[in-house]
């Protein structure tokens, strides 16, 4: 399976007993420094193939599913799976494979020499090599409603969970390509999209935009805000306001997806690992950043895929690097 997987026959099985968390332990050949499906995979791969790894997980593991509900695309679920639980079973995998996980979060990190340091708010930890994996975060409204009613009509992924609107009217706010990407999607299962966008006109690309204005399904209400999201166990109306003449209506909608961009977890890198404009991590080969050893996986540095099974399979990609990387140095 590994070498199928992989074409390579360097991350083989060498110790699959499990291995009790030292607590003291500060010093790893690979320290993974966030606990999304990118680090929890990368932390099985690493693991598997015999080396001492630790998973930094911060104080909220499980990155971006703990807050989805039903995952239906993630293989090897047939009736799909909550995505805390995917998590879970995630967590409880890596850790079978050997992997420590040490629930605190990379403060800061010190990139300049081998060992690589990446500091807790209590500790030292240092690593051979790094994997960043901390995923990025979806910008936010802002509005009270949209926490009370995430996962329940309000979300922030449509590929992830748009199959649960089907015949129902849905809003879709942001102008950007991913705004117009997700309208033009959700309407293969809604009755009705409204775009709602803050100007009256799109950042989207052209070839885009004009797809979306083709799309009957689809409405435009510009230079728009939506200001509140009601409902009762789940979201059922969003109210949004014409920013130029103030003017609110009441949208009976099944649901709310929010596309107004991503922010990657990246503040710390800054200064020695390579970003872009936006933050994310520019990546010189494969999984392979700027400094030698330290390697990236998962949305903080893809901003086109952005699914669960992706950042697992970069997360598999930079364990391999890792693997081939630390055999070299060895
Ligand atoms: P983006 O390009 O930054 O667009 C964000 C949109 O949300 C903008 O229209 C912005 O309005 C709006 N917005 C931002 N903050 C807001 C707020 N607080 N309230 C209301 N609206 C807000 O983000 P993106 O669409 O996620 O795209 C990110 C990158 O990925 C882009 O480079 C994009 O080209 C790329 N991408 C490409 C594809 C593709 O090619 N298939 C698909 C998705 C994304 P303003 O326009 O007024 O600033």
């Amino acid at each position: 399976m590994m070498a199928a997987d992989s074409g390579a026959t360097v991350l083989e099985k060498k110790d699959d007993s499990p291995k009790m968390p030292d607590k003291k332990k500060t010093k790893f050949d690979v320290v993974i420094i966030g606990a999304g499906p990118s680090g929890y995979t990368a932390g099985i791969y690493c693991s598997r193939a015999g080396y001492d790894t630790l998973i930094l997980s911060g104080i909220l593991p499980g990155g971006q599913l703990v807050n989805t509900t039903e995952v239906e695309n993630y293989p090897g679920f047939e009736n799909g799976i909550m995505g805390p639980d995917l998590m879970i079973e995630m967590r409880k995998q890596t850790q079978r494979m050997g992997t420590t996980i040490v629930d605190d979060e990379a403060i800061n990190v010190d990139f300049r020499d081998s060992p690589f340091k990446i500091l807790t708010g209590s500790e030292e930890y240092e690593g051979r090599a790094v994997i960043i994996a901390t995923g990025a975060n979806p910008r936010k409204l802002g509005l009270e409603g949209e926490q009370t009613f995430a996962g329940k009509g309000v979300s922030y992924c449509a590929t992830c969970d748009g199959p649960f609107f089907r015949n129902q009217e849905l809003v879709v706010v942001g102008g950007g390509d991913s705004a117009i990407e997700e309208a033009t999607f959700l309407t293969k299962f809604a009755t009705r999209v409204h775009l709602v966008h803050r100007r009256d006109e799109l950042r989207a690309s052209k070839v885009m935009q004009e797809r979306a204005m083709n799309n009957d399904k689809i409405q435009f209400h510009w230079d728009s805000a939506v200001t509140d999201i009601k409902g009762d166990q789940k979201m059922q109306q969003a109210v949004i306001k014409n920013l130029k003449t103030n003017e609110e209506k009441t949208l009976d909608v099944g649901g709310l997806f929010v596309a107004i961009g991503h922010e990657p977890n990246t503040q710390m890198f800054k200064n020695q690992i390579d970003l872009d404009e936006e933050g994310y991590i520019v990546l010189k080969n494969k999984t392979k950043t700027n400094i030698e050893g330290v390697f990236a996986a998962g949305d903080v540095h893809d901003r086109s895929y952005r699914q669960a099974i992706t950042a697992a399979a970069f997360g598999c990609m930079a364990a391999i690097d890792v693997d081939k990387y630390l055999t070299e140095k060895s």
